[in-house]
């Protein structure tokens, strides 16, 4: 499989790792972000994915500046942590409408075109957590396990039309979104982990470069893990 992949979030972290693996492995790989600004050689496109207008908008526009999209990873993602009793309601509904609802609404956008060519590829960036849950991540961890019911749903309502969904779910990665965890909580999240370490970005991204790859026709519906 080449032709265009589209990576939300794609301008740090996880995304931007995943663009650049996509990039290698021969895709013309754009950068979906908010601020919208090229990343090296990677072009890039405004996208939030918060906002329906946005999608539609960004989708255009990789469509009129290089083709249709055959592969669109979902990354863009946020946490608002914090304990139920304390947690505001704009905690909640953020992280459902960035992690979860924004996904969907990028999946749904993207399916139009994959299904008129017949073949694509639907990657979401879950986590770890959507299994094992975590505390003071009530509001994350839903959002995550939201993204597995909707990409074995969309596999079985896409896969007739020759396009694959499936999840990535990582560990503990070494991103901006982790390092504000100060060290004490860092040592006591790396003390579950066998492997006793973080995950690289690039670890998370070429396991979605698979995933986008010929190598991976026939996995559909599946959750990879890739948390040491
Ligand atoms: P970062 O905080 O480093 O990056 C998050 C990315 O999401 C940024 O590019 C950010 O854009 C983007 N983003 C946030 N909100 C929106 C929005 N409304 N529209 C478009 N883009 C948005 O996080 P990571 O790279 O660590 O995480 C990437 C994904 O991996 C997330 O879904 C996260 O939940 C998941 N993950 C991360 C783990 C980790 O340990 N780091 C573990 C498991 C999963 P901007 O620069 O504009 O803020």
């Amino acid at each position: 499989m080449t032709g265009v992949a589209l990576v939300t979030g794609g301008n740090r972290g996880i995304g931007l790792a995943t663009a650049q693996a996509l990039g290698s492995a021969g895709f013309t790989s754009v950068v979906g972000s908010r601020a919208g600004v090229a990343v090296g050689a990677l072009p890039a496109v405004t996208l939030d994915v918060t906002s329906t207008a946005s999608v539609d908008t960004a989708f255009e526009q990789v469509e009129a500046e290089h083709g249709p999209v055959d592969v669109l990873v979902a990354n863009a993602g946020i946490t608002r942590d914090g304990l139920i009793m304390r947690m505001p309601d704009a905690d909640i509904t953020d992280v459902l409408e960035t992690n979860l609802v924004g996904a969907i609404r990028c999946a749904r956008r993207a399916s139009r075109g994959m299904i008129r060519a017949r073949r694509g590829r639907i990657i979401f960036v879950s986590s770890v957590v959507w299994a094992l849950g975590s505390a003071g991540q009530v509001n994350y961890a839903a959002a995550k396990a939201g993204l597995v019911g909707a990409a074995r749903s969309l596999a079985r309502e896409l896969g007739p039309r020759g396009v694959t969904v499936n999840v990535v779910a990582p560990g503990f990665v070494d991103t901006d979104m982790t390092a504000v965890l100060g060290q004490e909580r860092t040592d006591e999240i790396l003390r579950q982990v066998p492997l006793a370490r973080l995950a690289q970005p690039a670890e998370i991204a070429r396991v979605i470069a698979f995933l986008a790859s010929d190598d991976a026709a026939y996995i559909t519906g599946a959750v990879i893990p890739v948390d040491g």
